[in-house]
């Protein structure tokens, strides 16, 4: 038997040896276009590698059902165990316990050497053709193989390699396909917000959609010159980004620590810039006064400080793209209803999650299913 992968990213590696460790006679070969394996998995966590994630709540991904069908019996320490990493939990967050992506990186691609995969390097998959054998053309060769496992990713962080190229190759092929938008990314909002850019500030952001608030998360939240960035706001990219005909508003609690009662009796008892000073960030405040103008309704917008949703920054600064192959295409196996011995795995499906380990596991736990 000849396994072909195609994408020695995340998802690509981890299939090809957990293939090849339940197939040890079969060729495996994984074509990748760039000039070397994995190179996203070094830009991941800050190049920490947040590998997984101990409190995985399945309502955040999207298609949270199938998501949890495929991710359910999966275990991050199995896994990295089995390639002679270590894994610790921050909080919740699993890193390799060297904090460092390139440890990860070099287990996985000792793991290929000693099991005998093969990875071509700047070799372009360009299509293939499903018959008793599959036909597999790229721009160097044309191989046949029995099994195809693609991977690819999306779009998001096209430098990396995930450029959409396969997907396009996919659309040919008749797939339902929701198309990719950019998820985990900074945001445009309508308001300017040049004169807080740089600022950060810990906030309750709630996501409105067509008036309904439809998320609510607390954390960092840092104004650029012209939107809203910090993990919180690349988690409501994500949801934005599913819904994209929708309206979106994006309304930040800067005070998420005071009640409303407190800040209004501490109001009471100041002069306004006072109770200001007391609370907030003097460019914030301006910001406000800019903005509001009037007292009572900057001091509304402490709780309440609302966004117009414009667009995202873009695919260059996403970190997941929402949207791929649908999963009404796959079985549960991750083989292509359409398709005999075809295989789709990874960021190419229409799975995502937010920051802090959900992506990864994805990858690596529909990886897995393909024994
Ligand atoms: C900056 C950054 C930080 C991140 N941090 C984290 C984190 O800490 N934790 C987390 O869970 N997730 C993180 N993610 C998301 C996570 O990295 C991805 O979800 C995951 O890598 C997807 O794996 P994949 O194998 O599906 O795709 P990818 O990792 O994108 O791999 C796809 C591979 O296919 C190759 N390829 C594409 N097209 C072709 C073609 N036509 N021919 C041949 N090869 C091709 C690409 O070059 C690439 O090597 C981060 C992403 C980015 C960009």
């Amino acid at each position: 038997m000849k396994v072909i992968v195609i994408g020695a990213g995340a998802s690509g590696v981890v299939a090809a040896i957990n293939y090849k460790r339940h197939h040890l006679s079969d060729d495996v070969l994984i074509i990748e276009h760039l000039d070397k394996p994995l190179k996203k998995i070094l830009a991941t966590g800050n190049g920490k590698c947040n590998l997984g994630n101990a409190k995985i709540d399945f309502s955040r991904f999207n298609n949270p059902e199938f998501a949890k069908e495929i991710i359910a019996d999966y275990d991050y320490k199995t896994l990295f165990d089995s390639v002679s990493i270590q894994t610790k939990l921050i909080d919740e967050y699993a890193y390799p316990v060297s904090e460092s992506a390139v440890s990860v990186r070099e287990a996985l691609l000792n793991e290929c050497r000693k099991l005998g995969i093969k990875i071509n390097v700047e070799e372009q998959f360009e299509n293939y053709e499903v018959n008793a054998q599959i036909k597999v053309i790229t721009n160097k060769n044309t191989l046949v193989c029995d099994k195809l496992i693609i991977s690819g990713g999306l779009c998001s962080s096209p430098k990396l390699g995930s450029d959409g190229s396969v997907l396009k190759i996919i659309e040919k092929h008749g797939y339902k396909i929701n198309e990719p938008k950019a998820g985990l990314s900074p945001l445009y909002t309508i308001e300017k917000t040049k004169l807080i850019d740089g600022i950060r500030v810990k906030a309750k952001v709630s996501i409105i959609e067509n008036g309904r608030k439809v998320h609510e998360e607390l954390g960092e939240v840092l104004f650029k010159d012209h939107g809203l960035s910090g993990i919180v706001i690349f988690n409501a990219m994500s949801i934005i980004a599913r819904k994209p005909d929708l309206k979106h508003k994006i309304v930040l609690d800067l005070l998420p620590d005071f009640s409303e009662s407190f800040l209004t009796d501490y109001r009471k008892n100041h002069s306004f810039n006072e109770f200001l000073q007391a609370f907030i960030n003097p460019k914030i405040s301006s910001y406000l006064k800019e903005r509001f103008t009037k007292e009572n309704l900057i001091f509304e917008s402490i709780k309440n400080l609302e966004f117009n949703f414009d667009k995202s920054y873009g695919f260059d600064f996403s970190q997941v793209s929402v949207g791929g192959i649908s999963v009404e295409e796959i079985n549960e196996n991750m083989m292509s209803k359409r398709e005999n011995n075809v295989y789709f795995i990874g960021e190419l499906l229409d799975i995502d999650g937010p920051c802090g380990g959900y992506n990864l596991t994805w990858a690596f736990a529909s990886a897995l299913r393909i024994k």
